[in-house]
């Protein structure tokens, strides 16, 4: 299992043993046949205003595991502390008003749209739900936020419809820091658009993390994104962390061979340029029935019988980088 790691004191998220699964329905009463474990005994720590990147393949968790963090989806287990507090043992008001400091930035911005909603209005409306200000002070801010993301005041009142993909990503933020949080969950916020917006987004992504001091935990597919965007990543299979190490270690000196597979799969103008050219074997597995042992194994060149029959725990090889994996301990 994984061990509990990484709380340190300057942490702004500490996760513990998170778990999140999902029922398989089957039958006429539409009893679960199975479950998928999405999350399973996740620990993690988030420190303040760093930037932690999550990878993985589709599937393997990311979404479900920012989700659950934010108490947007129900855990099965474990703990989530932000600063001090236990989120997910909030009674309701009490999770409101910590929402404030903990806040979702979409894949796909026009899907949270309202398409009848002026955007000036969707970014207004947590400032009315939490009764923040007069309404002019409230009209006033939100004025400021467009500026913040870099939308003219003036298209406040345009519906989604009159936007491009980086216009509507853009209030999709301005929506996510109107309430000034300290922690974002970013979703894979720039998949959705093309290549020459991307930058853009995620340079004001970055700027916005200096300017208010935010904390992300950044998810993504996409390695060359993260290595951009983050300070430390955590690699994700199939609900477990695999491991997790500050982005230039983990960039140059992968461990794990799910890792070392990731890399090696990513397409390079220079082949010859290529030094990791370990291949999965196989299929990914079906989440319902994982492989005893490590989770990796039916796929990993390096498996052994020791794989089969024991799940590696997440152990510190190096400073700051933790690996789940038997061949590295
Ligand atoms: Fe491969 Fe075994 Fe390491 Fe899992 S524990 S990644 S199967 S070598």
């Amino acid at each position: 299992m994984n061990a509990a790691i990484d709380l340190d004191a300057d942490a702004l998220i500490k996760v513990e043993r998170l778990s999140a699964h999902f029922p398989v329905k089957s039958g006429f009463f539409g009893r679960p046949s199975a479950w998928i474990r999405a999350v399973d005994e996740v620990s993690l720590a988030i420190r303040k205003r760093e930037t932690l990147g999550l990878v993985g393949e589709s599937g393997c968790g990311k979404s479900t595991l920012g989700r659950t963090i934010l108490a947007l989806r129900r855990a099965n287990g474990g703990s989530v502390h932000f600063e001090e507090k236990s989120v997910l043992d909030l009674p309701p008001e009490d999770l409101k008003a910590l929402r404030r400091h903990m806040q979702l930035v979409f894949q796909d911005p026009f899907a949270s749209l309202n398409p009848r909603e002026t955007v000036g209005r969707a970014v207004r409306t947590a400032l009315d739900l939490h009764k923040i200000g007069t309404a002019r002070e409230r009209t006033d801010a939100v004025s400021e936020i467009f500026r913040q993301v870099g939308l003219h005041p003036a298209l406040m009142d345009r519906f989604p419809h009159e936007f491009s993909g980086g216009q509507r990503q853009r209030v999709g933020i301005a929506r996510a820091i109107v309430l000034r949080p300290k922690f974002l969950v970013c979703d894979e916020p720039v998949s959705a658009l093309d290549v020459s917006i991307q930058a853009q987004i995620l340079n004001l992504l970055k700027d916005l993390q200096q300017q208010l001091g935010l904390t992300y935990l950044f998810i993504s597919h996409n390695l060359a994104i993260v290595e951009h965007m983050a300070d430390r990543v955590a690699v994700m299979y199939y609900g477990r962390i695999v491991e997790i190490a500050r982005r230039d270690e983990l960039y140059a000196r992968p461990r794990h061979p799910y890792t070392k597979a990731l890399f090696a799969a990513v397409p390079i103008p220079n082949p010859r340029q290529r030094t990791l050219d370990i291949q999965m074997r196989g299929d990914p597995p079906d989440p319902t029935r994982m492989p005893s042992g490590c989770r990796f194994r039916n796929r990993c060149p390096y498996a052994m019988d020791r794989c089969a029959q024991e799940e590696p725990a997440l152990i510190e090889m190096a400073p700051d980088h933790r690996v789940a994996c038997w061949l590295d301990s």
